[in-house]
């Protein structure tokens, strides 16, 4: 996982890995030139040499440790800017692929778990940017180590002089096995403690994936306005907090849980280190009282042994550490692969000036996925080209579910749905769905420019636009807007402005007259507005889909009574279909009482 995540780094940023190595040999370099330079100039001292001698290695050594630190700092702030952009690229690739995602695909609970994931992985703690943090950390242990290795060599060299006793011990090259002993051992230590903790945050990370998007719901529905009304109006505030202080007290627990993990690891590195560094004096300092060494090359030799067992320490904790960042990355990458099911057809849609596109349901079943009941069943009907026609039937019938068919949100569990005599799934869905124009129950406006709303588009023709306003009833409320089709909706943009439900309703029309398609389909799409405006809006409905084939879902049985053809929907089947006037006649059907039902309301 570490070396796939390392190759994303790098063809997301083909410079980023070399000024890590380049950074860190500098920020390495300066600590050990002033060591290095720093012991010779104490020896310098002690042997009482040349004071203009001494003076001008350590103006040598001010130097070059002022240039490398600048060096170091300038790449840092390089880095720091490449890990923004890699994290923007990372996050525009999710925002990318979510828009790709077939709807099916994307209402799934998986997939929105992986989708928490993937964000995790970049946003939280566990995310990417400390898979950069640890990187450089490794490399800076790695460019220590070896380092320090050099520095060190001197220090387990026998000198030539023959000597015997304790000094003769020393100046071979076995009693520097021992402190290589003590050292390796403190390594494994803290190998066995970084790889114990990487698990336990490994935990914690999975323990908290739920709770983070519990989070970013209330999150949501709190500082949403549109939220707020309800929230206030049913006092939902108590419950809301409630749940919020909930998830709080989860995500606490399971960092208190990570604590409890992890607390007694400092004590524990602490004694070890602190076993190690003592015996780096001793050895260090026996060897000097033995003069087998320098003095001035104490603080050489002790600061190069501490930062080698450190940095050996460190590197483990590293490894561990980019295996599970690494982890986290693949969510990342498990989300980017998720792959559409849909088949996808390529077959190019005939443009026809006639309209003359032939729909045809096929002894059509469909269950939603993960459902153990058929939500539509053995469904057989043919549209006829240019026919108006209505669908009705209780809540729940099947009748959006029927209009998500045809647009292929979804696909049929059986049967098929065919165009001009061909499966629908054949052809290139992008040119399929150019033939119609829907709109849905919970369609949706966005916080952008009215015209874009209309448009779907951020390029758009204001005359069509304007028109397709003023046909769907919207030309009192455009006059009153200071910036016309221009003006924001809602608040998110500055001078947003609110609307109601019902001119809502009326933009989202407009959107389906702009868009001119051959088949337009309209699931409730009066339900908020006032009996007036339903009827103008009907009427003008009727001049202008002229031609075109039409589809309205509509409980107002009122609004049925113009169409040529109604089909009654109910438990999923087409249990009636005909006109207005054969549906009444057939008095004890579902057609004819429906209507009854309402009727009494208007009499
Ligand atoms: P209608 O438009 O006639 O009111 P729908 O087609 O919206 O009915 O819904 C038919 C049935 O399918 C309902 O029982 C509803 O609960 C169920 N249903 C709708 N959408 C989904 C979904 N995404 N997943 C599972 N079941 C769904």
């Amino acid at each position: 996982m570490i070396w796939k995540s390392l190759k994303m780094i790098h063809y997301l940023n083909k410079k980023y890995i070399p000024f890590v190595v380049l950074g860190k040999i500098l920020a390495v370099s300066q600590v050990y030139v002033n060591i290095i330079m720093g012991s010779v100039i104490l020896d310098m001292v002690i042997n009482r040499q040349a004071v203009p001698n001494i003076m001008r290695l350590v103006i040598i050594m001010v130097i070059s440790s002022a240039l490398l630190i600048v060096g170091w700092w300038g790449i840092e702030n390089i880095l720091r800017v490449m890990e923004g952009e890699l994290v923007s690229k990372m996050r525009q690739a999710i925002v990318e692929h979510c828009m790709t995602l077939d709807y099916e695909v994307l209402e799934r609970k998986e997939t929105l778990e992986m989708i928490q994931r993937a964000g995790d992985s970049i946003n939280s703690g566990g995310g990417i940017r400390n898979f950069y943090n640890n990187l450089t950390s490794f490399i800076e242990y790695l460019i220590t180590i070896i380092t320090s290795v050099v520095v060190l060599i001197p220090l387990f060299v026998p000198v030539t002089k023959k000597v015997s006793g304790l000094t003769g011990f020393l100046n071979g090259w076995y009693s520097g096995l021992i402190l290589v002993c003590i050292i390796l051992v403190s390594v494994v230590f803290r190998y066995l403690l970084a790889r114990r903790r990487s698990r336990i945050e490994q935990k914690q990370f999975e323990k908290n994936i739920d709770l983070n998007r519990e989070f970013g719901y209330y999150f949501n529905i709190i500082f949403r306005y549109r939220t707020g009304k309800d929230i206030r109006l049913y006092r939902m505030q108590d419950k809301i907090l409630n749940g919020l202080s909930e998830n709080a007290k989860g995500i606490e627990n399971n960092g208190k849980w990570m604590m409890k993990g992890v607390r007694p690891d400092s004590i524990w590195k602490n004694v070890v280190n602190y076993i190690l560094l003592l015996s780096t004096y001793v050895y260090v300092g026996l060897k000097v009282i033995c003069q087998l060494i320098s003095l001035g090359n104490v603080m050489k030799y002790v600061t190069a042994i501490t930062r080698m067992s450190d940095s050996l320490g460190s590197i483990m904790e590293s490894y561990n550490a980019l295996h599970i960042r690494g982890k986290y990355v693949s969510y990342y990458y498990d989300f980017l692969n998720i792959k559409n099911e849909k088949y996808e057809g390529t077959l190019p849609l005939e443009k026809r000036d006639d309209n003359e596109y032939l729909l045809e349901f096929k002894d059509v079943s469909f269950r939603y996925p993960n459902q153990k009941d058929m939500v539509l069943s053995h469904v057989s009907m043919k549209f006829t080209v240019g026919e108006k026609m209505a669908i009705v039937g209780p809540n729940g019938a099947g009748k959006s579910t029927f209009i998500k068919l045809l647009c292929r949100l979804y696909d049929p569990t059986e049967g098929e749905i065919l165009l001009n005599g061909i499966d629908i799934k054949l052809y290139d869905y992008e040119e399929y769905m150019k033939i119609f124009s829907i709109v849905f129950q919970d369609y949706q406006l966005f916080s952008f420019p009215l015209a874009e709303n209309v448009a779907a588009s951020i390029e758009y023709d204001s005359e069509k636009v304007k028109c397709s306003l003023i046909e769907a009833g919207f030309e009192k409320q455009l006059e009153k807007f200071d910036d016309g089709i221009h003006t924001n909706l809602y608040q998110m943009k500055e001078k947003g402005i609110e609307i109601s439900g019902g001119e809502a309703q009326k933009i989202a029309l407009a959107r389906a007259l702009y868009k001119d398609a051959a088949i337009v389909i309209l699931d409730e799409p009066t339900s908020a507005l006032d009996p007036v405006s339903e009827f103008e809006i009907y009427k003008r409905f009727d001049e202008m889909v002229q031609g075109k084939t039409s589809i309205y879902i509509s409980h107002r049985m009122s609004s049925c009574r113009f169409c040529n053809r109604i089909l009654v929907f109910d438990k999923g089947r087409i249990v009636q279909s005909g006109s207005h006037e054969q549906l009444m006649s057939q008095t004890d059907k579902l057609y004819a009482k429906l209507w009854e039902a309402q009727a009494k309301y208007y009499q």
